[in-house]
């Protein structure tokens, strides 16, 4: 399953690049263009613009009108109409920034690229191939299980 998300919806998409979804994203689309390519590349068209949903919707196509005010609800919401899994495994994340597959790399490779402490104390690093962005379970990441632990919580009541 592939999405396209609309400009309004940056943090989703990371947040769904980050559970290993392949999500296109940018500001620049204007409404035809999301349609267009949406069909073009058989994508899921996620918006919260519903006159656009129904515009998909009128063509036949797949979207989804995100409505939560937060982003666990937001998560939540897409999660349960999608069936995906509300957990991240990095070996399966796309890169939030670019949406490229991320590489498990050995932390050997990274030595320079990464401020030392992180070095001395983190063990599992990815790097995305495109970007160059590098990415481990540091001190936000308790902050990244409790949005997902409330988007879990949340789905129930869905
Ligand atoms: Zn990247």
């Amino acid at each position: 399953m592939k999405f396209l998300a609309d400009g309004m919806l940056g943090k989703l998409t990371r947040w769904l690049r980050m559970l290993g979804q392949d999500v296109i994203y940018s500001v620049q689309f204007n409404d035809s263009e999301l349609l267009e390519l949406a069909k073009k590349e058989d994508r899921v068209l996620l918006t919260k613009d519903f006159e656009l949903y129904k515009r998909a919707i009128g063509r036949g196509m797949d979207a989804y009108y995100v409505e939560g005010k937060t982003e666990p609800e937001r998560l939540a919401e897409v999660a349960k109409r999608y069936n995906l899994q509300l957990t991240i495994d990095m070996d399966k994340s796309h890169c939030p920034i670019c949406n490229t597959k991320l590489n498990p790399t050995p932390k050997e490779q990274l030595q320079g690229e990464l401020e030392k402490n992180t070095f001395t104390y983190y063990d599992k690093f990815w790097k995305c191939p495109n970007c160059g962005q590098i990415y481990w379970q540091g001190a936000h990441w308790k902050q990244i299980t409790n949005t997902l632990t409330q988007a879990q919580q949340k789905r129930l009541c869905l």
